[in-house]
């Protein structure tokens, strides 16, 4: 990948929302300053230090992040490799800014020591503390591995593959888990190209031969889409092709033998409609159009995925009998989808209205425990107003108060509510480690059962094999229903 210069002014051209007077000027203060204490530092590539975090800031604006984060990535690197000092920028730019850049300097500065299962642990670990502290501080980080990543050929062999490593097991599904599309799908295909180059080139190229062959009859679709909608009185606001990631292709390719015939989402044709209810009706007109496969139609409007993704997918005999997924969606929910909870600035000033309005529909009967995530947040977004500041101080008080995350020692991460107990872990990774388990050892301590869980704690379950059942004292304290179901289960059966 090349580098190329850019300039301040480019970073103010790429807000997807852009700033008023004063958020310019406190982003180009910042450039100002961040140029001045890099000074003539350079990349490995040979180019000016300032070019990274230049970069950094860039993708932030272009993911629609406001003119304080943007000026957070333009400073993120100050403290750590120049003489200015996080109390200088606390100063010059206040306590918000200084804390952003605080949190990512802390992110980068500890040192790692032990095995791989546990670097990426403790990376974790640290992501989940940062997310809780500022969720800003993440998505900065994010955007500073994507330049990063971007310009990887110019380190040693040995360190690219340690980097595209860690991108691959923690900044992709943070990523994901953000719903930043975006982002997700660059980073994924970077560090598969170093860490798979072979696999790569061969996805790549089989990808682009078939979407040569698949163009002319996307463009088709395309047209004639937009005519059967226009028929009917609607007008899409964008229909577009959008061939699926390398990454995921070759995830894909792997589930079918390699067969691309059989990727039917290789390219996919979006169709962004005013409201809800046209993307229903346009998933009509598109059905009495082309016929629908059986089976493939997908309604993540109604049950969106756990990282709040919403669309309606559906495959489709397009023209002249060719395959091709179709995918239905509203303008919020493409934004939502591409650059996902950075979304919530963009849609913060443009409308007054918090960004659970578009994040769920308010009459769902969606599937509990796959969107629990998704409530959590739109329920203390309900609480909060449309506040900014108070929109951040719930991400920083309730994200991880009401949601807690812990690790089993492999690094897997366990997703709980908050107060339950180590029963309630031990039934989250397994049933059968539920209905066995005798104790536990939380952070290396011997700890009982009914102890509870804190967040970003390693926690290893202790089972007996011989145990014959879950005791059935052990429901005055789970907190899941999970657990609870369980061991009701369980019990009633050894009753019966
Ligand atoms: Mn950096």
């Amino acid at each position: 990948m090349k580098q190329t210069e850019i300039t301040i002014d480019e970073v103010i051209k790429s807000f997807k929302n852009p700033p008023n007077h004063d958020g310019e000027k406190l982003v180009r203060n910042a450039f100002e300053f961040a140029h001045k204490a890099h000074g003539d530092q350079k990349r490995a590539s040979g180019m000016p230090y300032i070019h990274h975090p230049l970069s950094t800031a860039k993708i932030l604006a272009t993911i629609g992040m406001d003119a304080r984060t943007v000026a957070a990535g333009l400073l993120h690197d100050v403290p750590e490799d120049t003489s200015e000092t996080l109390s200088t920028i606390s100063k010059k730019f206040g306590p918000d800014i200084s804390q952003m850049v605080e949190g990512i300097t802390k992110l980068g500065r500890i040192k790692l020591r032990g095995t791989k299962e546990e670097h990426k642990l403790e990376n974790w670990r640290r992501m989940f503390l940062a997310m809780g502290a500022d969720i800003r501080t993440v998505i900065i980080k994010l955007a500073d591995r994507l330049h990063n990543m971007q310009t990887l050929e110019h380190l040693r062999p040995d360190k690219r593959i340690r980097i595209a490593n860690e991108t691959m097991e923690i900044y992709v599904p943070i990523a994901n888990r953000l719903g930043i599309g975006e982002i997700r799908s660059e980073l994924a295909d970077l560090s598969f190209m170093y860490l798979q180059p072979e696999e790569y080139k061969k996805a790549k190229l089989l990808s682009e031969e078939k979407l040569k062959e698949k163009e002319l009859y996307v463009d088709k679709a395309i047209i004639e889409i937009e005519q059967s909608l226009k028929n009917e009185g609607i007008h899409a606001k964008d229909i577009h092709g959008r061939a699926k990631n390398i990454q995921s292709l070759h995830m894909k390719l792997q589930k079918h033998d390699m067969d691309i015939n059989r990727v039917f989402d290789l390219i996919a044709v979006r169709v962004i409609v005013k409201d809800v209810a046209e993307c229903y009706e346009t998933l009509g007109i598109v059905h009495k159009k082309y016929r629908p496969m059986i089976g493939r139609i997908k309604d993540y409007i109604s049950l969106p995925k756990p990282n709040g993704y919403q669309s309606i997918h559906t495959t489709v005999f397009g023209p002249d009998g060719r395959v091709m997924e179709i995918q239905i969606r509203t303008q919020k929910m493409h934004d939502e989808a591409e650059f996902g909870i950075a979304a919530h600035w963009l849609y913060e000033t443009k409308k007054k209205k918090g960004w659970r309005s578009y994040f769920l529909p308010k009459e769902t009967e969606v599937d509990k425990k796959e969107v629990e995530w998704v409530k959590q947040l739109q329920e203390w977004q309900e609480d909060l107003g449309n506040n900014p500041e108070e929109f951040m101080e719930g991400l920083k008080v309730d994200f991880l108060k009401n949601h807690i995350f812990a690790f089993t020692p492999l690094g897997d991460i366990i997703e709980l509510p908050e107060g339950a107990s180590v029963i309630d872990f031990a039934y989250a990774i397994h049933t059968d480690v539920g209905h066995t388990a005798t104790g536990a050892k939380i952070d290396g301590k011997m700890s009982s059962l009914d102890s509870v869980v804190r967040n970003g704690q390693i926690i290893e379950i202790i089972k007996d094999k011989n145990r014959p059942s879950p005791n059935a004292d052990w429901l005055n304290f789970v907190k899941t229903s999970h657990a609870k179901s369980a061991i009701r289960r369980a019990v009633n059966k050894e009753n019966t």
